[in-house]
C-alpha cells in the first residue's frame, strides 16, 4: 500500500501555535503509522507565502516580502523537529520549480477557456483576502474578522468554478469518504446546494505585487489560493515522474475546519478542470480552545509549540492532543489537563506498568527474558485482550479516530497492571513450586510491553524507542516497528537481556508547574476570571493617572541621571525623575506631564518623590532615549487621566 499525507501549507503571517502544531502531529502520526503497517508513505507539510496579508506584515517591519517570509518560513521548519515530527518534503511557495508550475497550470486552465475577464464589483474583506457574498455577511461585517468589507470595483480573471459544481456534487455523493467526518461533507454538500459563483483568481498588481504572475497578463498576480493549493502537485514533481504518478492517486489531505471551501470546492474544480483525478481524502478538525476560551493573539493566550514541549516533553505533548481531541470536534487545552493526562495516563498507567515489570525480571529472573511455561485462564483473556486492543487501534488510527485508537491501547495498559495484582509475582517468587508460573507472567508482562512498544511508536516514537530498548531491542527492530511481525503474540524471545533505560515519564508536579507558569506569560485564569497578565478594570481604576505641569526643574547633585521636578497636579510637590540625560530642566518649564499620583513616596539621592513621571522609552541609533508622555490638548493641572 502507498499514502501520501499533507498538512495545509501554512499562511506565514504568523509564528507557529498549537493550532499548527497539532496538524502536523496529527500528519506525522498518522505518516507514522502508515510505515508501522509497512506502507510506502510521503508526508509533506510547508509554507504559503504569496498574498496581501504577508505584503502588509512585511512593510510594517519595513523589509522586504521575501526577506520576511524567508525568516517566519524559517520558523515553521525549525519548529517540526522539536515535536518529533519528519516530513518528507516542506514546500515553499516562493520556491522556483512551484512558481513555474503554477504558470503552467494557470496557462492550461485559461486555454481550455475556464479563466475568463470580467469586471466585478464586490465586497472585498482584506482578512480573507477575498470578495465575500451578502450571504456570508453577519450584521454587514465579516464574521471572521468582524469589520465590514470594502466595496471595491476592478476588472479581474475568473475561473469558471460553477461549471464543475454539479460533477463536484456528484463526486461527493459517490465517494462518502472523500470529506470525513460527516459533518463536514454535510457542510459542503449544503454549500453546494445553492449556485457556484465563479471564483475571482487575480489581483490587479496596481493593488499587489506580491504573488505569482499570470502568464497571460502581466498586469495582474494570481490569488494566494490558486497558487496554495497546487502545492499538493509540485511538491511531488507533477506533471510527471515516479513520484507523482506512485502518491497523487491517493493523496490525503488534512486541514483545520477554518479551509474547509477552498480544500472542498476550489480545489477539486481546479482539479476537474486540469482534468486530473481528484484527492482520495480530505480529513477535517476542530478547533484547540485555550481554557474554553478563542486562542486569539488580543486575548494573550497563544499557546507556542516550543513551549509546551519545553514544559511537558515532547511525547507527552503529541499524545495529549491526539488522545484528548475526538477528531473533528472542538477541544480544549488547559495546563492542568495536560498535566493530569501526563500523570495519570502516562506516569502512573504506561510509566508504572513499564517499571514496575522490568524490576520483577530483574529481582526474580535475573534481568532475562524468562521461558513462559502453560498458559492459565487469566492469560487466556490477557491474550484476548491484546488482540482487541490491537484490532481497534489499527481501524481507528487508519480512520485518524485516535483518541479512541489510544483509548483501546490503554484498555491493554489497564489490564496488564490488573494482571499484575491478580498474579502477585512477588508471592509467586516465594514458592520454589512456583517459579514455571512466575516466569509465564513475567514473560507475558514483557511481550505486552512489547506490542506497547510498538503501537505507540507513531504516537510517541521517543518514549517507544526508549521503551523497545529496555526490552533489549533496536528500534528499527521489527519486532517493535512493523504492525504484521510484531502484532504476534509471542515474539519476544527467552533470554534476550533486558537493558536500563531512564524513567519513561517523571511525574509533574502540579503545584510546580503552577510556579513555573505562574513567572512566565500570561495563559492560565485567575480566580477571579482574568487571564494572568491581564489586569481588571478595577486594578486599572487604582493607578491615580493625573496631568501636571511642571512649575520647576534642576539637577540632583552627583547626578547624571536624575532631575528634581517641582509639579502642580493640582496640589504642588515634588518628583524625581530619571530624565537628565534626555531633557535639560529648562525645556520642560511650563510643560504638562502625565503622573501617577498615588505612589507611595521614595527617597531618591536625599529628595523625597511624591509620584512618578510616564516617558516612552525608545532607542535612536542604538541608543535609548525616553520621551515624555503629555496630553494632545490643553488640560488643568490635577485633571485625571483615564
Ligand atoms: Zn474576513
Amino acid at each position: 500500500m502507498t499514502t501520501y499525507i499533507t498538512t495545509p501549507i501554512y499562511y506565514v503571517n504568523a509564528q507557529p501555535h498549537l493550532g499548527h502544531a497539532y496538524t502536523t502531529v496529527v500528519a506525522d502520526t498518522y505518516n507514522r503509522f502508515n510505515r508501522l503497517c509497512g506502507h510506502d508513505t510521503r508526508f509533506q507539510t510547508g509554507t504559503d507565502e504569496h498574498g496581501d496579508k504577508i505584503a502588509e506584515a512585511a512593510a510594517r517591519e519595513g523589509v522586504q516580502p521575501k526577506e520576511y517570509v524567508d525568516r517566519i518560513s524559517a520558523m515553521f521548519r525549525e519548529t517540526w523537529p522539536l515535536i518529533n515530527v519528519k516530513h518528507d518534503n516542506f514546500i515553499r511557495t516562493t520556491d522556483a520549480n512551484h512558481i513555474s508550475l503554477v504558470q503552467t497550470v494557470l496557462q492550461d486552465v485559461y486555454d481550455k477557456g475556464d479563466i475568463y475577464f470580467d469586471v466585478y464589483s464586490g465586497l472585498y474583506c482584506n482578512g480573507c483576502e477575498r470578495f465575500l457574498t451578502e450571504k456570508e455577511l453577519v450584521d454587514g461585517k465579516c464574521p471572521d474578522h468582524q469589520v465590514a468589507p470594502k466595496q471595491i470595483t476592478e476588472q479581474n480573471y475568473f475561473f469558471r468554478m460553477s461549471r464543475y459544481q454539479q460533477q463536484l456534487v456528484d463526486h461527493i455523493h459517490e465517494h462518502p469518504d472523500f470529506i470525513t467526518p460527516e459533518r463536514y461533507r454535510n457542510e459542503v454538500l449544503s454549500f453546494l446546494s445553492e449556485p457556484l459563483d465563479d471564483l475571482c483568481i487575480s489581483r490587479p498588481k496596481s493593488r499587489l505585487t506580491w504573488g505569482i504572475e499570470l502568464p497571460f497578463d502581466e498586469n495582474f498576480v494570481t490569488y494566494v489560493w490558486f497558487d496554495a493549493l497546487l502545492n499538493y502537485l509540485t511538491g511531488i514533481g507533477y506533471p510527471e515522474g515516479e513520484m507523482y504518478r506512485k502518491y497523487w492517486p491517493v493523496a490525503e489531505h488534512l486541514i483545520a475546519k477554518d479551509i474547509l471551501k477552498p480544500h472542498a470546492i476550489y480545489w477539486p474544480t481546479m482539479l476537474m478542470s486540469m482534468g486530473l483525478p481528484l484527492y482520495r481524502k480530505l480529513h477535517v478538525h476542530g478547533y484547540w480552545n485555550i481554557d474554553d476560551s478563542k486562542m486569539s493573539k488580543s486575548i494573550g493566550n497563544v499557546v507556542r509549540p516550543d513551549e509546551l514541549v519545553g514544559d511537558f516533553g515532547v511525547d507527552t505533548f503529541r499524545y495529549f492532543v491526539l488522545r484528548e481531541m475526538s477528531f473533528g470536534l472542538d477541544a480544549s487545552f488547559s495546563n492542568e489537563a495536560i498535566v493530569d493526562r501526563k500523570n495519570s495516563d502516562l506516569a502512573n498507567d504506561l510509566g508504572n506498568l513499564y517499571s514496575r515489570s522490568v524490576a520483577m525480571v530483574k529481582k526474580y529472573a535475573g534481568g532475562i527474558v524468562p521461558e513462559p511455561g502453560a498458559t492459565s485462564d487469566d492469560d487466556v483473556e490477557l491474550l484476548q485482550v491484546v488482540a482487541k486492543a490491537l484490532e481497534e487501534y489499527r481501524e481507528n488510527m487508519s480512520v485518524f479516530q485516535f483518541s479512541r485508537g489510544l483509548t483501546a491501547v490503554w484498555s491493554l495498559v489497564g489490564y496488564a497492571n490488573k494482571y499484575i495484582v491478580k498474579n502477585e509475582p512477588w508471592s509467586l517468587a516465594k514458592d520454589q513450586t512456583k517459579k514455571e508460573r512466575l516466569n509465564t507472567v513475567l514473560y507475558n508482562l514483557l511481550e505486552s510491553l512489547r506490542i506497547l512498544a510498538m503501537v505507540l511508536k507513531p504516537v510517541m516514537p521517543g518514549t517507544a524507542a526508549k521503551m523497545a530498548q529496555g526490552l533489549g531491542y533496536e528500534e528499527e527492530n521489527e519486532m517493535v516497528s512493523l504492525f504484521d511481525t510484531g502484532g504476534k503474540w509471542g515474539q519476544l524471545r527467552s533470554g534476550q537481556l533486558l537493558m536500563d533505560i531512564d524513567p519513561l515519564f517523571p511525574r509533574v508536579d502540579k503545584k510546580e508547574q503552577q510556579k513555573k507558569n505562574n513567572g512566565k506569560k500570561p495563559k492560565k485564569e485567575t480566580a477571579d476570571g482574568c487571564v494572568e497578565g491581564l489586569i481588571p478594570f478595577e486594578q486599572f481604576q487604582s493607578v491615580e493617572l493625573r496631568v501636571a505641569e511642571i512649575t520647576a526643574a534642576e539637577k540632583i547633585a552627583k547626578s547624571d541621571r536624575l532631575l528634581k521636578l517641582t509639579v502642580r497636579a493640582p496640589e504642588e510637590r515634588t518628583i524625581v525623575a530619571g530624565i537628565a540625560e534626555h531633557y535639560s530642566p529648562e525645556e520642560l518649564l511650563g510643560k504638562q506631564v502625565m503622573i501617577v499620583a498615588n505612589m507611595k513616596p521614595a527617597k531618591l539621592m536625599g529628595v523625597i518623590s511624591q509620584g512618578m513621571v510616564l516617558a516612552a522609552r525608545t532607542e535612536v541609533e542604538g541608543k535609548e532615549k525616553l520621551i515624555l508622555s503629555t496630553v494632545m490638548g490643553e488640560a488643568q493641572p490635577g485633571d485625571r487621566v483615564a
